[in-house]
């Protein structure tokens, strides 16, 4: 469990880490490929959410699941891409959070994602989530923990840190 005070102070800058669906790039589920390839390229990003025509989330398109198509044993050919779309090469099933989730879950599944979409209940996607917003905050945490808590331990051992540290500890 995450201590409150902790959670205010990781907090403390922003009240959410919500990145809004309005500025995050995504992709229409049934776009052409090479469309997608295009949106993935002028955006700069690896991997971006894939949405319906109702702004419902339904995956996540990767540069990665463009390129295994146009890749064969002696070629790379874009040509592969055409009659394709980018329902038939997104990930599905992939870890979302949605407007219940709390700090908890958002760290959990940001270890195995760079970037996790959120949606509502109807699944409507209402933006991201990245790491990177969240190591700010935790840059903040870790820089502003000490400097304003009193941290006393719990129990009367030496600290992880002290020992990592090879300080003397009496
Ligand atoms: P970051 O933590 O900012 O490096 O973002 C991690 C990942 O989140 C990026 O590699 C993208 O896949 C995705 N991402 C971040 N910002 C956006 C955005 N504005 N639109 C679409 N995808 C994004």
């Amino acid at each position: 469990m995450i201590g409150k005070d902790t959670q205010a102070l990781l907090l403390e800058n922003q009240d959410n880490f919500l990145i809004p669906a309005d500025n995050v790039a995504t992709v229409m589920y049934n776009h052409s490929l090479d469309h997608a390839l295009l949106v993935l390229s002028n955006v700069g990003y690896t991997k971006i959410p894939v949405l319906d025509k109702e702004d419902h989330f339904v995956g996540l398109l990767g540069l990665n699941d463009i390129v295994r198509k146009m890749v064969s044993l002696t070629d790379i050919d874009t040509d592969n891409l055409a009659g394709l779309t980018v329902a038939d090469v997104m990930e599905i099933g992939v870890d979302y959070l949605t407007d219940e989730s709390d700090l908890e879950d958002i760290l959990h599944l940001l270890v195995n994602n760079s970037f996790l979409p959120m949606i509502n209940k109807e699944r409507i996607f209402l933006g991201i989530i990245t790491r990177k917003e969240i190591l700010k905050c935790t840059n903040h945490l870790v820089h502003d923990l000490e400097r304003r808590y009193q941290l006393v331990p719990k129990e009367d051992k030496p600290r992880d840190t002290d020992k990592k540290a090879g300080l003397q500890v009496i």
